[in-house]
């Protein structure tokens, strides 16, 4: 869906972007991270043709962003880091006008930001003027405005930023159904303990480059990783889970292992029940969220 080739771009006394190449399949949801400053919003705004390489190509959808950049702008939503709303209209207005803008044939229309409301959970404040909401309120309607014509291609720059955590919980769960209505979808983030709830791809930025060259695989979101503790030494404790059908043991040794599980609790419980059942003294056992941390600090500022 997006191919990035050779991407240089700069800015009049900086070289923001020095040489980004990179593939996203369609349905898929990247995290783009990295330092302020290392290239996330210029990379973005490169995908969503609103600057031109230096040199190199940007193909979104099929459109080269130099020859069309117009038909990308009709499958693309992007939310960028900076916005503006009309303060003075309500949320179904500024929606209403979005949609309108964005080619939704009037009849559509209200079915379409009710929909757009419906997602970002602002339906009850639907009446409410654009001015008067938190900021955390206003950063849903800005998201709103990305998605109410349901683009094929939607970009995000920091969609988390002042979102409360029931929020940005909700805000994984959405990007995840936007994903599974078909979207594409490339977020940048500085929230890594989320970013195992819905993308399936970390690419990391530092300096205007690609850490590694190439995108970090992010587990698959239906099966966790989990670290599992016993308080006595077992030898056995590797063999014991790999045995286990839906278990693949990731590493372990003697007191711990870290193993990726499926999400259900009856499951989890099983296990657990089992291992007490075998003699093995389970003294922890829980979701794993540093995993992605511990990648990400292991690449970034090696330089410094
Ligand atoms: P952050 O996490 O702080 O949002 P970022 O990864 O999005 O950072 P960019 O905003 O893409 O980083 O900036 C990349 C580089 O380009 C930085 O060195 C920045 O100072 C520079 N830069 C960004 N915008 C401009 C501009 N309009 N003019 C000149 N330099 C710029």
């Amino acid at each position: 869906m997006i191919d990035v080739r050779d991407l240089v771009y700069e800015y009049p006394t900086v070289r923001a972007l020095k040489g980004i190449s990179l593939h996203v399949e369609p349905q898929t949801i990247t995290a783009l991270v990295g330092p302020n400053g290392a290239g996330k919003t210029t990379l973005l705004r490169c995908l969503a043709a609103l600057e031109d390489p230096f040199s190199g190509s940007v193909i979104v959808g099929g459109f080269d962003t130099r020859s069309d950049p117009r038909a990308i702008h009709a499958l693309l939503g992007y939310l960028p880091d900076f916005y503006g709303l009309y303060d003075g209209l309500s949320v179904r207005r500024v929606l209403t006008y979005t949609a309108r803008s964005r080619g939704i044939a009037p009849a559509l229309t209200a079915a379409a930001v009710e929909k757009a409301v419906l997602r970002v959970g602002l339906t009850d404040r639907i009446d409410v003027k654009a001015g008067d909401l938190s900021r955390g309120l206003r950063q849903r309607l800005a998201i709103g405005q990305a998605i109410v014509h349901e683009p094929k291609v939607l970009l995000l720059d920091e969609p988390a930023a002042g979102l409360d955590p029931q929020a940005r919980r909700d805000l994984s769960v959405l990007m995840v159904a936007l994903k599974d209505a078909g979207m594409t979808l490339v977020v940048s983030s500085h929230i890594l303990a989320e970013l195992e709830d819905y993308c399936s791809e970390m690419i990391i930025i530092e300096d205007g480059m690609i850490v590694g060259g190439k995108p970090i695989k992010v587990k698959d979101v239906a099966r966790p990783r989990y670290i599992l503790e016993i308080a006595t030494a077992r030898s056995d404790l590797r063999d014991f889970l790999a045995a286990r059908a839906g278990i693949d043991v990731i590493e372990a040794d003697e007191y711990h292992a870290l193993i990726t599980h499926s999400r259900s609790a009856a499951s989890r419980a099983r296990l657990i029940r089992d291992l007490l059942a075998a003699g093995f003294e389970v003294s922890g056992f829980g979701e794993s969220t540093r995993a992605l941390e511990d990648a990400y600090f292991s690449q970034v500022g090696q330089g410094r």
